[in-house]
């Protein structure tokens, strides 16, 4: 893929040169020149790229923090593990409204959401 660059140096529309830079057999790094004069740049900042390269951006904070909240909403809401009258010990989880063993994942109807003193409660995952 050829960059196109307006040389800071010659003036000239020209290409930009990427070379690596070789160490024994361990690539270093780049140089990038001017096709037309040979000019090296700096740095990849000190291009003078024609059209300004995109940086490829596929997720933004913004669409991170919205697929952590389709997890934390919606049916999660009434599993036992967040119901009030769940009880975790380690060797079983137990609903005391029913009376019975549970696991965190199941939904009751009798949901009632724990209060928020017991968010301490270990987590059994
Ligand atoms: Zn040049």
């Amino acid at each position: 893929m050829s960059v196109e660059i307006l040389c800071s140096q010659c003036g000239a529309e020209a290409f930009l040169t990427r070379e690596a830079v070789y160490e024994g057999f361990s690539k270093v790094g780049e140089t990038l020149s001017c096709s037309a004069c040979g000019f090296v740049f700096a740095s990849e900042e000190s291009v003078p790229f024609k059209e300004k390269e995109a940086a490829p951006q596929v997720f933004t904070d913004a669409d991170r923090s919205a697929k952590i909240k389709v997890f934390e909403e919606g049916e999660n809401q009434r599993l036992c593990r967040y119901c009030a009258e769940y009880v975790v010990n380690p060797f079983m989880q137990f609903c005391s409204h029913h009376k019975k063993e549970v696991q965190a994942t199941d939904s009751c109807g009798d949901f009632k959401p724990a209060s928020s003193d017991d968010s301490a409660l270990p987590d059994p995952f």
